[in-house]
């Protein structure tokens, strides 16, 4: 069930799965950008989990709490990227106590449409849109076809994963990284790379 305790335990498997991937995705940036993708996602994560001991009522609230503490602790391009994208979810699912196969959907285009809105990338453009917007459409057509909310956050998530994957022959058009015009193909983009392991863990959990 997609409640709030899902919501919570989402989270938590993000700081895990960000912890655990902190120099792999520094790694990514330090060849197409300035190498701290990584240490920003992982210093916002601690700081989510650090708020997660307080009661929360939906998980609209839980993703609002999310997107403040980005916003505030993670700076760069990703932290108000990641929090316009968590902070639009939360609006758009507002008081839902469980998500159901629709109410995933509807939050994941909010959150890509949020990140478009406030970084003006188009798809193709090596940036983490590239994983968001497969995400919403595989989404979309697993709710077409009558999919539960688990097969449509995996559905979701194997996209991304493949999103991400197809960020590397790219050449950057937004971001630090287009600042390497052709010298960035050939690398995956850090910030599709880390939008994949958090609807990975959308999912993980949604399974536990
Ligand atoms: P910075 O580039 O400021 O050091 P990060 O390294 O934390 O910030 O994040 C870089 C990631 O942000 C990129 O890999 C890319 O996915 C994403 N990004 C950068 N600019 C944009 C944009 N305009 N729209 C969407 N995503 C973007
Ligand atoms: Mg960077
Ligand atoms: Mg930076």
């Amino acid at each position: 069930m997609l409640d709030t305790n899902w919501a919570v335990a989402w989270m938590r498997a993000s700081a895990a799965i960000i912890a655990e991937q902190r120099m792999a995705l520094s790694e990514l940036d330090r060849l197409i950008g300035d190498g701290d993708h990584g240490e920003n996602l992982d210093r916002g994560f601690q700081a989510v989990v650090a708020k997660l001991d307080v009661v929360y009522n939906t998980p609209a609230e839980v993703l609002k709490m999310v997107a403040m503490t980005l916003m505030s602790v993670v700076g760069g391009a990703a932290g108000p990227l990641y929090g316009t994208a968590f902070l639009r979810a939360a609006s758009a699912t507002s008081t839902a106590a469980n998500w159901d196969a629709e109410t995933v959907a509807v939050a994941l285009t909010a959150a890509r449409d949020g990140i478009v809105a406030r970084g003006k990338a188009e798809l193709r453009d090596k940036t983490m849109i590239d994983a968001w917007t497969p995400a919403v459409e595989a989404a979309d057509e697993a709710v077409q076809n009558g999919l539960g909310e688990m097969e449509v956050l995996f559905a979701a998530a194997a996209a991304a994963q493949q999103g991400a994957k197809d960020t590397e022959p790219l050449v950057a058009r937004k971001g630090r990284a287009s600042y390497l015009g052709e010298r960035s193909a050939g690398h995956r983009d850090p910030g599709a790379q880390s939008t994949a392991l958090l609807l990975g863990a959308a999912a993980q959990t949604a399974r536990e």
